[in-house]
């Protein structure tokens, strides 16, 4: 998005003693996020001509139209009715721990008043954090399909049968070990349209693609992937455990069903699952960043470039919305508005 290489203490709050000094008031919380979106000034999102004057409550009148353009206009923060300091202190919670927050504990931590509020919150957010135009995953990639949601324990036999989608998973091995970045999506069955759609759309062409024997991953090899195909039944006629065959998808499978049932207990409807899965993936594509704040600053950076989310959307169509934002800051600094390099460069002095 943008060519800065955020660091803490200036571009984000390395402890949450300093995210409670920076953001003590809305109108510090109003002053990052017209720096996040527009780092270098006041683009008109009207008629896109760069520069314009600060107007009283917090947003700009374009020189050029004259249209006036709050802050968070257009963006996830739009129209709110919680104030921007609880919104922080909930995309602090989001980013600062690292499995995430049920809606229950956001509503108790932050004393919000309803647990749908708490809970359409923490769907705003992770609306957001499926950039569009994402790069697509490249080198050597796992790829299967796992069963995921609806479980049920305590019921006699172990598991009822609850509602579990048929979840899409790929995944980037390292060289010599260790995993890269994931990218999971639900799918309508296992065939052959629905599994060449997955890998085209989250791996990159010229990809190396291990697989299961199954049928519907035939045919890769024509739509630009090497593809390696690896028998169950071979491995079982070497006395090898046919379950160790994709070791990075189990993996990430197994640690996603854990995390469904431990920071969610569970109770993840249906309708809902793609979302919770873009957190856990946003979460495990995050989880070797040794600072939590940087999490907080992209998932800010993303919430000012996206578009905002109604509540009748959340809950009636789960499916995220792909509305494409223009990236923040992609013209020229206009005089009117250069912002000083301070210590905390979006405090303009
Ligand atoms: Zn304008």
């Amino acid at each position: 998005m943008t060519s800065l290489q955020p660091r803490a203490g200036v571009h984000y709050p390395g402890s949450a003693g300093e995210f409670r000094s920076w953001f003590a008031s809305d109108a510090d919380c109003l002053d990052y996020l017209d720096w996040l979106r527009w780092p270098n000034g006041f683009v008109c999102p009207r008629c896109e001509s760069a520069g314009g004057w600060a107007v009283a409550d917090g947003g700009y009148r374009c020189a050029s139209c004259g249209a006036r353009t709050a802050v968070t206009a257009g963006t996830l923060f739009d129209r709110r009715r919680t104030p921007l300091t609880v919104w922080f202190e909930a995309c602090w919670m989001f980013a600062s721990q690292k499995d995430g927050l049920s809606a229950l504990s956001l509503q108790r931590a932050l004393e919000i008043g309803s647990y749908p509020t708490a809970w359409a919150m923490l769907h705003r957010l992770r609306s957001v954090l499926v950039r569009p135009g994402r790069d697509r995953l490249s080198g050597t990639v796992e790829v299967d399909e796992a069963y995921i949601g609806g479980e049920e324990s305590g019921l006699r036999g172990g598991r009822a049968k609850g509602k579990k989608a048929l979840v899409g998973i790929a995944v980037e091995l390292k060289n010599p070990r260790g995993y890269g970045r994931a990218r999971m999506a639900i799918l309508a069955d296992g065939s052959a349209k629905s599994l060449h759609a997955f890998v085209t759309d989250h791996v990159e062409p010229g990809a190396r693609v291990i697989t299961d024997g199954w049928q519907g991953y035939r045919g890769l090899d024509k739509l630009g992937y090497t593809h390696e195909p690896r028998s169950q039944r071979a491995a079982r006629a070497r006395g090898e455990d046919p379950g160790e065959l994709l070791p990075a998808v189990h993996r990430v499978a197994s640690l996603a069903k854990r995390w469904l049932l431990g920071t969610h207990q569970g109770s993840v409807d249906e309708a809902h699952l793609q979302s919770y899965i873009n957190e856990f993936v946003f979460r495990f594509n995050r989880r070797r960043s040794r600072s939590r704040g940087m999490v907080f600053y992209r998932v800010l950076e993303l919430a000012v470039a996206h578009a905002p989310v109604r509540y009748r959307d959340l809950v009636a169509d789960p499916k995220p919305k792909r509305t494409p934002p223009s990236p923040p800051g992609a013209r020229g600094h206009p005089p009117s508005l250069d912002r000083p390099r301070a210590a905390q460069p979006w405090r303009a002095s």
